[in-house]
């Protein structure tokens, strides 16, 4: 039996949303991330590109995102969503879900990465991010320079995870996880499960 995306307890504008971009039925993945990821579980997921991942978090957590209170206290940046990529190219398309998805959200969102000036992307975190999507090396430095606060963080997605160990990224990883409170939701998400 197919399950409708508004049986998976997603709302109007996010249903509105994806049918605008022809897709009415879910994947596997999604069919079974979304009814967890708004429930507020945590998450881990062996799932390749191409199987709708993307979406599979992107989705529930900007009906989440819509629902934390995002009441801003200081001038430096409070995230409440943090996302860690590996590359450059899946944090732009990570971004690019939540733009597609997220037509009838308001929604604040930054992209962190390596090979992009400092400068601008300091001023776009001065302004406050509900969503920070990040690679791992650029995030810890910009955390010791003191530009951001990580206890704020209420979910951790950790996406491609494979491909972090791969690349090295894995003890920058480890020390970001121990600067988020522990008080949080972590979706993790990897198409290999290495032991590491
Ligand atoms: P991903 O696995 O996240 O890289 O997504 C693979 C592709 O599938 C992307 O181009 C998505 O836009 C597309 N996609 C995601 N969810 C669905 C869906 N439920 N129906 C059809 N296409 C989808």
């Amino acid at each position: 039996m197919s399950s409708s995306f508004a049986e998976l307890g997603l709302s109007p504008a996010i249903v509105r949303a994806l049918e605008e971009q022809g897709y009415t039925s879910p994947t596997p993945i999604q069919l079974q991330a979304i009814p967890a990821v708004l429930e507020g579980r945590d998450l881990l997921a062996a799932a390749q590109t191409g199987t709708g991942k993307t979406a599979g978090f992107t989705l529930p957590l900007l009906q989440r995102i819509s629902l934390i209170d995002f009441a801003r206290q200081n001038n430096r940046a409070r995230i409440r969503v943090l996302i860690l990529t590996p590359t450059r190219e899946l944090a732009a398309q990570v971004a690019d879900a939540f733009e597609v998805y997220g037509k009838y959200h308001k929604l604040n969102k930054a992209l962190l990465i390596g090979g992009e000036s400092m400068g601008d992307q300091t001023r776009v975190l001065d302004r406050g991010v509900d969503v920070l999507i990040a690679t791992p090396g650029r995030l810890l430095d910009m955390f010791e320079r003191g530009r951001l606060l990580l206890n704020d963080v209420k979910i951790l997605v950790i996406d491609e995870a494979d491909r972090m160990l791969d690349m090295g990224f894995i003890p920058d990883v480890e020390k970001i996880v121990s600067l988020v409170s522990r008080l949080r939701q972590t979706l993790f998400f990897s198409a290999t499960m290495p032991p590491e």
